[in-house]
This record gives C-alpha cells, sequence and structure tokens, in this order.
C-alpha cells in the first residue's frame, strides 16, 4: 500500500485522471484508511471546481493554479511528515 507523500504526489494526475487503473486503486485504498490524504484530495478536487467555475469563460493563466496549491501545500509539509 502506497503512503502518504507517495499518495500525495500522485493527487494531481489523479485529479487529472490520468492515472493508470491500478494506481488508482491503491490511492482509492489509502484514501478510504488515511483521513489526511482524503481532505488533502478533497480540498484540491473542490479548488478546481472553484477555480473553474470562476474562469468559466478565461484560460486559467498558466501557474494559477500550481501557486495556489503550492500556498496551501505548506500546509500538508508542516504537520511533521516530512523533517
Ligand atoms: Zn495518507
Amino acid at each position: 500500500m502506497a503512503d502518504c507523500n507517495e499518495t500525495l504526489r500522485e493527487l494531481e494526475a489523479f485529479l487529472d485522471g490520468e492515472l493508470p487503473v491500478d494506481t488508482r486503486e491503491s490511492v482509492h485504498t489509502h484514501l478510504e484508511g488515511c483521513m489526511d490524504c482524503l481532505q488533502a484530495f478533497d480540498f484540491h478536487a473542490e479548488l478546481r471546481t472553484v477555480v473553474r467555475e470562476k474562469c468559466r469563460n478565461d484560460e486559467i493563466p498558466p501557474g494559477l493554479l500550481a501557486k495556489i496549491e503550492q500556498c496551501f501545500g505548506e500546509d500538508f509539509d508542516g504537520d511533521g511528515v516530512i523533517g
């Protein structure tokens, strides 16, 4: 089973639907047992929906999404998982 760091690393590809089926399965399995990752995935999924709705008629500027996620990403690293 994948650990948290591995799962979070697959987050983008997972939300983009770019993961192979077996990787999706192991991400799903991890999320069922890990509230931290589940919340992170939920949050990012919702963030994408909001950004997409706000930008429905516009292109999302390159790097904007990454920048937003970077801001929130600091939270994930701040809970003692790394370091
Ligand atoms: Zn986890």
